[in-house]
């Protein structure tokens, strides 16, 4: 497979360029060495080349996320290689693993913690939806229903090719991400909260069982003729 590390997206500025100025001129200004750029360009530019992911683990999954942290796969080379202990100093969630109703509170806890931008990343079958253990009383069928998710990394458990291509994503969404308007980032709208409601244990399951501002159940399926 192709080497992640030779491919351009990573650290090149993105598209389109400033306003008033087409691909083409600035293309031949910064062969002259002339860069135009703008606010947001730089300041996405930055963020998106210097994440500091959440230094925790949940099951297997976080095995192969350790291997994209070691020299093999090597996650410094997307500038995102200080994994930080505590959620204050952290910019990226990488779920990586079964998330048990045991757990998800302190999930959730840690994930209002981390302070804005942020973003997620959801690793493996079982966070994405439960994966082997969907159907167990005690497993929480997707961290979607309590957090919002940026990029899905699909696989039991995916390669760390697989993850680096996740954080990839997530850069790629950095880049293009407006400031103003009404596609701004949540954390720079009023109408948003950047908390969300940690669940507990109530006398059957988690009470609220998901938040319904993020996700909601599927409609049941109606056969004909019953
Ligand atoms: S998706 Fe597979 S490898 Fe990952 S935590 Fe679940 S069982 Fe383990």
């Amino acid at each position: 497979m192709s080497n992640p590390a030779n491919t351009p997206t990573s650290t090149h500025l993105p598209t389109p360029p400033p306003a008033g100025i087409s691909v083409e001129e600035r293309e031949s200004m910064r062969r002259q060495g002339v860069l135009l750029t703008s606010f947001a360009e730089i300041y996405n530019w930055g963020r998106a080349n210097s994440i500091w992911p959440l230094q925790f683990g949940l099951a297997c999954c976080a095995i192969e996320m350790i291997c994209v942290a070691a020299a093999r796969f090597d996650i410094a080379r997307f500038g995102a290689e200080i994994f930080r202990a505590s959620p204050r100093q952290a910019d990226l969630m990488i779920m990586n693993g079964t998330v048990t109703k045991k757990m998800l509170p302190q999930v959730v806890r840690l994930w209002n913690q981390m302070g804005e931008p942020k973003f997620c990343i959801v690793m493996g079958a079982c966070a994405s939806s439960g994966g082997p253990f969907r159907e167990g009383y005690n497993v929480v069928k997707g961290i979607d229903r309590f957090i919002p998710v940026d990029v899905y990394v699909p696989g039991c458990p995916p390669r760390p090719e697989a993850l680096l291509h996740g954080l990839m994503e997530i850069q790629k969404k950095m880049r293009e991400e407006p400031l103003t308007g009404p596609d701004a980032p949540r954390y720079f709208r009023k109408d948003t909260t950047c908390e969300y409601p940690i669940p507990e244990f109530g006398e059957h399951d988690l009470v609220p069982p998901y938040n319904s501002e993020l996700w909601k159940p599927p409609a049941p399926i109606v056969r004909e003729g019953k």
